[in-house]
């Protein structure tokens, strides 16, 4: 049922209920009624008001609200006019011409008027129906506000109420636009009462205001009692929502897509958060965090793949660099690897050294690490030993001293331990000793140049905690002993 529209000027009551058909009359139907038909009922209307005066029962009509009975006045004078009057003082009816409501009550009236149609009513009778089927559910109550409770205030009654399991659940029908504010209202009510409170929908309509506020307020999950909800709700024997919901993804551009999905929801399927009371089934913000971090991730292995890629393409250009002794072709496509390891993420500065002679070219840092690594000279003469590489490296001077690589080169033989005589690991065992010393009589000679170690680091992992020690550097304890 519709509220009427465009009252006349004495119409308070909006609409009776004619005792004689049952049928709801419309307070305007008096003004478009014929002058003979309407002084006809309003004196089958005095008559039963006079009998009642007699003590007798007769009704002709009710208002549809307080169901006190009803009289007809008119007014012929002016403007025409006829109306339905209370016949009694009927002080919990908001029709009753004595009453003054507030807009809020006018608002609520409004709004519970719109509802309680035959729509709702089956749909309320069908959840009812189907939470007393549920063994979890109990207290099950769809009993309707009545019109004197929201003139009292009381208007706050759920269309369906029940515990389920030892929460309390409500449902709120929305068949018509709800306002906003009221929702609102309701919700917050209902959270002080610590009630979760699911709102539905008879079907989804995504350009409906409704259900744009809706999925919005709750995590873009509706729930909607369909023609597929009450098909799945039969052939389940249990209550069966379509829980349409947004599903978030993700294009190569990083652009979010959203699509609205549906599956049939069942009482089990309910999530019941304790913040804002209102049961979901999907949660789209955590499922948008998931392929967030997924990508992320996957964007992170990727990088590491290529950056890995990167760093074993330096390494085979250069062992081509030395196998071709040196040619410049060569020691080109080494540097070009270079430039496209600085177009990486990974990049930093300290990689640098990759692309510096000192480091990759004739008898440098490089070729000596290399040599230590596989216990084979590299890019020196095959008829030298890993041992005489080394020897030859500990004399390496450079800008920071006169052995600049000499702690590197052990450190590198400590950790890669290439085969050698007895002889020889004794000897560079005893070079290490001497360096030590030579650091605790506080000279320099064997000061190390760290300009490298982010180079090496990058292509000899193993080696780089020895090269994060200060050993070496300006930054060494006084003893040496680091
Ligand atoms: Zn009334």
């Amino acid at each position: 049922m519709q509220p009427p529209s465009r009252p006349g000027l004495q119409q308070t009551v909006r609409l009776a209920i004619d005792n004689q058909t049952g049928e709801l009359v419309p307070a305007e139907a008096l003004l478009a009624m014929p002058e003979d038909e309407f002084s006809g009922l309003r004196r089958e209307a005095m008559e039963a008001r006079v009998d009642r005066r007699k003590g007798g029962q007769a009704v002709r009509y009710l208002c549809a609200i307080c169901k006190f009975p009803l009289y007809l006045s008119r007014r012929i004078t002016g403007a025409q006019n006829r109306w339905f009057v209370h016949d009694r003082k009927s002080h919990d009816c908001p029709w009753y011409e004595g009453n003054r409501l507030a807009p809020e009550q006018i608002k609520a009236l409004v709004y519970r008027g719109q509802q309680e149609g035959r729509e709702h009513r089956e749909l309320k009778e069908y959840i009812a129906h189907w939470l007393g089927q549920d063994p979890l559910v109990s207290d099950v109550n769809c009993e309707q506000t009545t019109f004197s409770e929201v003139v009292k205030g009381e208007w706050r009654r759920p269309d369906v109420k029940c515990l389920y399991g030892r929460v309390k659940l409500v449902f709120e029908i929305q068949l018509s636009y709800t306002f906003l504010s009221d929702v609102i209202a309701r919700d917050a009510f209902y959270r002080r009462e610590k009630t979760f409170v699911i709102w539905v929908f008879s079907k989804f309509n995504r350009s409906r205001a409704a259900v744009t506020d809706e999925a919005f307020f709750n995590r873009r999950n509706l729930f909607v009692i369909d023609a597929d909800a009450r098909r799945h709700t039969g052939e389940r024997s249990a209550l069966t929502f379509s829980g349409y919901h947004q599903v978030p993804t993700l294009d190569d551009n990083w652009q979010w897509r959203d699509t609205w999905q549906f599956m049939p929801i069942g009482m089990a399927d309910l999530k019941l958060p304790s913040d804002t009371r209102r049961p979901y089934f999907f949660d789209y913000e955590a499922r948008r965090k998931q392929i967030e971090t997924e990508r992320i991730e996957a964007s992170r292995a990727e990088q590491a793949r290529q950056w890995a890629a990167g760093i074993a393409a330096y390494r085979e250009a250069a062992l081509r660099y030395f196998a071709s002794d040196h040619g410049e072709e060569e020691r080109r496509a080494l540097v070009a690897v270079v430039d496209e390891l600085e177009g990486h993420t990974a990049w930093h500065p300290g990689f640098e050294g990759l692309r510096e002679s000192r480091f990759y070219g004739y008898h440098g840092v490089l070729a000596v690490l290399l040599s230590i690594q596989t216990g084979k000279p590299v890019s020196y003469s095959p008829q030298l030993s890993v041992f005489q590489v080394i020897e030859a490296g500990l004399r390496t001077a450079s800008r920071v001293g006169l052995h600049a690589y000499a702690i590197p080169y052990l450190w590198a033989y400590k950790t890669y331990r290439p085969a050698m005589p007895e002889k020889q690991r004794k000897w560079l065992i005893d070079y290490a000793r001497k360096i030590k010393l030579s650091f605790a009589n506080g000279e320099s000679v064997y000061r190390r140049d760290t300009s490298f170690d982010e180079a090496i680091e990058v292509l000899f992992p193993a080696l780089g905690e020895h090269l994060s020690s200060p050993f070496g550097t300006d930054l060494m304890d006084d003893d040496g002993d680091r």
